[in-house]
């Protein structure tokens, strides 16, 4: 059927685009890509010969009526993003809601996404998260977004770029402080796939005397703020306070 179809593709790990994912992008007519290049490799890797079509962060508004124009003609369209899942850290918001906007059906194929594989593996509470998305390349707009989520209590999740992995390592420690959990999740489904775990300041340094670590594509996930009061009265000591009370008249 005529809609526009999400579709993430492998974040490493080529066996991970999903056979229906594989179906949609042979049968429609269009696909809108970041970098036709870079999608056409994956798609001749799978024998998908459909034609691509450039939708990055510069062209995107404008182009997103074009393709409207073609799924008022009838042609369905599918949009892939160069890994994962389009829209998270990836052109395509503005596309989708035009699209919607105009009244055509949007409908997603679930994926890879780089966030969600890393929680799931992470360690960290996964019951409640925010993911954050980069942060600012610049060091004041670094801190001040940490300083907005310090006492967040959800778990964060920040993707990096290899090139300021070290430096947003050190603002990490600056604002949330040396001893809060975290995990690097690097290489995710490669062959190089770690797991860094440790406080803060373990990971920074197992990272700054690693340059192998400083490599690749990375996932930082931070434990939420725990609040301070619950570690001055351990469990133990809460329990014969609770029993002292029930005692008293
Ligand atoms: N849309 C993608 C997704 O669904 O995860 C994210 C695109 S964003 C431009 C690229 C960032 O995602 C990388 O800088 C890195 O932080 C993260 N990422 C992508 N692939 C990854 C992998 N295999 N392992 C770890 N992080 C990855």
């Amino acid at each position: 059927p005529v809609a526009l179809y999400i579709v993430p593709t492998p974040i490493g790990n080529l066996a991970d685009l999903t056979p229906r994912a594989q179906q949609v992008l042979a049968e429609v007519t269009l696909i809108a890509c970041e970098d036709t290049r870079h999608s056409g490799k994956l798609l001749s890797h799978f024998g998908i010969t459909t034609r691509t079509v450039a939708l990055h962060d510069h062209n995107e508004r404008a182009k997103a009526q074009w393709f409207i124009e073609k799924l008022a003609a009838g042609e369905a369209v599918a949009l892939i993003s160069d890994a994962g899942t389009p829209l998270i850290s990836d052109p395509g918001y503005h596309l989708v809601s035009q699209v919607r906007e105009a009244g055509f059906d949007v409908s997603p194929l679930p994926g890879a996404c780089a966030a969600i594989t890393a929680l799931s593996a992470s360690g960290l509470p996964s019951d409640r998260f925010s993911f954050e998305g980069f942060l600012p390349a610049k060091e004041k707009g670094r801190i001040d977004k940490l300083t907005e989520l310090r006492e967040d209590p959800r778990t964060l999740i920040f993707y990096e770029s290899p090139h300021r992995i070290v430096p947003s390592l050190a603002s990490l420690e600056q604002v949330f402080g040396s001893e809060r959990q975290m995990v690097m999740a690097r290489e995710l489904t490669k062959t190089f796939e770690t797991f860094l775990t440790g406080t803060i300041s373990e990971v920074r340094a197992k990272v700054e005397s690693d340059a192998n670590q400083q490599k690749g594509e990375i996932v930082l996930m931070c434990h939420g703020f725990v609040s301070q009061v619950n570690d001055e009265f351990p469990p133990k000591a809460l329990a014969t306070l609770q029993l002292l009370c029930d005692e008293l008249p």
